[in-house]
């Protein structure tokens, strides 16, 4: 389960967040490209972010799906 507590700084405000578990696998990006997005800061490994939270019941089943798909449960809905 990911950790609100460890959330990757550049995701935006919101439910959806991704954490420092993530992998880099690119998973959640190829599935909700309108919310998810890879980013690679010289000093930190590549991952992960949320660059826009959902904001209709489509686009929240977007980010549930790509939840659902990620390999390391890096992706949580409390934040
Ligand atoms: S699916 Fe999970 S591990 Fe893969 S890039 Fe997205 S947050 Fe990271």
């Amino acid at each position: 389960m990911a950790d609100k507590n460890m959330k990757v700084f550049e995701n935006v405000p919101g439910p959806y967040f991704v954490d420092t578990e993530c992998i880099a696998c690119e998973l959640c990006v190829d599935g909700a490209p309108n919310h998810f997005k890879m980013v690679d800061n010289k000093d930190n490994m590549p991952h992960a972010c949320v660059f826009k939270q959902p904001e209709n019941d489509e686009e929240k089943e977007n980010c549930e799906d790509a939840m659902g798909a990620c390999p390391v449960d890096a992706i949580g809905d409390n934040g």
